[in-house]
């Protein structure tokens, strides 16, 4: 199976309303070229210099997300042309995107990452994080960040009860922030494992890796 072929298996499982972000970190060039050859625009990464070489490298009509953790530190390499940020766990981070977003004349797209899985290794917001920051003043006051919606990551299991019980909780959380959040949209969950669980429970947008580029 080619990665055009892998694309258009998945393409042709999930509804039009539905997002595909495809998971590239870790991947050569090549694998990404094929894949924008039949296609394919939204890319995922989950390091910043990774996603800032292929960024230099390949069609600047490329949407890049990032979707994995982000230093603090890191965000000015990928302020210039990053369009999502899927893992927005803290304030700080957020506050950090802001001010280099403005020192492009940018409004970066973020979603905030909760925190849904049993693993405590996986980073993310619980609620009561969650409102702090949506109810603060400064929050309102941040003019080059959009908070676009939510993401997050179900635990690696193949118990499917508990995966759809994590899906479930993220979508209510979705549904009672959009309140605060007018232009909240994205319900980003979901990934090779569990993608049709997750578009079942609400998912908007699904980030697929290994069923597209093969295993890491
Ligand atoms: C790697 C990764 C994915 C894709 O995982 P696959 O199982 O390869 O589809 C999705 N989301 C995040 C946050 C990831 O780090």
């Amino acid at each position: 199976m080619s990665i055009a072929d892998n694309l258009n298996k998945i393409k042709a499982t999930i509804p039009d309303t539905v997002t595909l972000v495809a998971v590239s970190k870790t991947k050569p060039n090549n694998y990404l070229t094929e894949a924008y050859n039949a296609g394919q625009r939204i890319f995922g990464e989950n390091k910043i210099q990774e996603m800032t070489q292929k960024w230099e490298d390949l069609p600047k009509d490329i949407e890049w997300h990032m979707i994995g953790h982000v230093q603090t530190n890191k965000v000015k390499y990928m302020a210039e042309y990053v369009y999502l940020v899927h893992g927005v766990d803290s304030f700080k981070l957020l506050k950090e995107i802001n001010k280099q977003a403005k020192k492009h004349d940018r409004t970066i797209k973020c979603l905030l990452q909760i925190h849904i899985a049993e693993e405590d290794t996986k980073f993310g917001l619980d609620e009561r994080e969650l409102f702090e920051i949506l109810n603060s003043d400064t929050f309102n006051s941040l003019k080059n960040i959009e908070i676009t919606g939510l993401m997050g990551m179900a635990t690696f299991t193949d118990q499917t009860d508990q995966v759809r019980r994590e899906f479930k909780v993220l979508k209510s959380l979705f549904d009672k922030t959009k309140e605060k959040l007018p232009n909240s949209n994205t319900l980003s969950m979901g990934m090779s494992g569990d993608y049709k669980l997750a578009i079942e429970e609400g998912s908007t947008m699904v980030r697929i890796g290994s069923s597209i580029f093969g295993s890491r």
